[in-house]
């Protein structure tokens, strides 16, 4: 498996990081606008790699992209004082045109996977602009907020978070929807094993839950600046899926033909991964609030895509 990664920043740069660490690919290559940054960023993972195994991590040019399974794109440019969302979203528009243009003359077949932010939004662009089939263009979305919703709802039951099935639906960020209805813990609902375990889940439980899934970013943001361990775990944990073929359900975002009567708009819900990418989608069941919470995100999503010239 080799893996490419367009953008040798902080997400990127973690990326290569795991998928080295975790044995994951057996070749990473790197490339950046900032060739010196990719060639440092290569160097230091390159050092760390003998420790734990004889994967290849280098840098290059597009051109060294030739053959690659999975190219990730972690480019972007980030937002200058007082720009607009959607100035910022039509500059990184810009940035991934080029991208994809450079990565569909050599690497044509490779399954994109998408991690820029706005990441819903860059997803569907990066499907518009490649002409990929749909499943084949994946956004990291939600991976990380259904980790998050897993282990903070784990850690009020007690339990091993891989036991919790619960995910985190829509937007990768304010208008996404905690699907607390579908939530189980093995087959049990989470409020049915909450109130047999004595731990139940009332409203300052689950706004404590809310809150830590959702403020997470900005809490890190706040600390250090961004966000790039757990994303970087994330991708590597969506590039597993793919090399194993291990049909995985994961939160992840992909251009959707109809979601709730929004037509074509990529957000995250379980879809099942593997070696072909997007092999399925898995809609789970939702109370009313839940769905109209979704139809709300998609919607946002949808007309700020939309609104993007490509
Ligand atoms: P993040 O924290 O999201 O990784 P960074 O600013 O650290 O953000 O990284 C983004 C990277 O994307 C930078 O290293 C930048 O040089 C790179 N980049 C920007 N535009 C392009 C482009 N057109 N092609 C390749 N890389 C790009």
């Amino acid at each position: 498996m080799k893996v490419g990664i367009v953008g040798a920043g902080m997400v990127g740069s973690s990326a290569a990081y795991a998928l080295a660490l975790l044995g994951l690919a057996n070749e990473v290559v790197l490339v950046d606008l900032n060739a010196d940054l990719a060639r440092a960023q290569a160097e230091d993972i390159s050092h760390a790699v003998p420790f734990v195994s004889a994967r290849r991590v280098t840098n290059g040019d597009y051109a060294d992209l030739k053959g690659a399974n999975i190219i990730i794109i972690a480019a972007g440019v980030s937002q200058r004082p007082g720009e607009t969302r959607i100035a910022l979203l039509g500059r990184n528009a810009e940035v991934f045109r080029s991208v994809i243009a450079e990565i569909s003359r050599v690497a044509a077949n490779a399954i994109l996977l998408i991690a820029s932010n706005p990441v819903d939004i860059m997803t569907e662009i990066s499907t518009r602009l490649s002409g990929l089939p749909r499943g084949r263009v994946i956004g990291s979305g939600t991976i990380l907020d259904t980790a998050r919703f897993r282990s903070l709802l784990a850690r009020h039951l007690s339990v091993s978070p891989q036991s919790v099935h619960a995910y985190v639906l829509g937007e990768h960020g304010d208008s996404e929807v905690l699907a607390w209805s579908s939530a189980r813990v093995g087959s049990v609902p989470v409020e049915t094993l909450a109130r047999q375990l004595g731990q139940p889940l009332d409203a300052d439980a689950r706004a404590m839950i809310d809150g830590g899934v959702r403020n997470a970013a900005y809490t890190i943001i706040n600390g250090k600046g961004a966000t790039y361990y757990g994303i970087g775990a994330g991708l590597a944990r969506i590039v597993r899926a793919i090399s194993r073929d291990e049909r995985d359900l994961l939160s992840v975002s992909v251009s959707t033909p109809d979601i709730l009567g929004v037509r074509d708009v990529a957000l995250s819900i379980p879809r099942i991964v593997g070696a072909d990418g997007i092999i399925g989608d898995v809609m789970p069941d939702l109370d009313a609030t839940e769905r109209d919470a979704l139809r709300d995100s998609a919607t946002l999503l949808k007309s700020l895509a939309d609104a993007v010239p490509l």
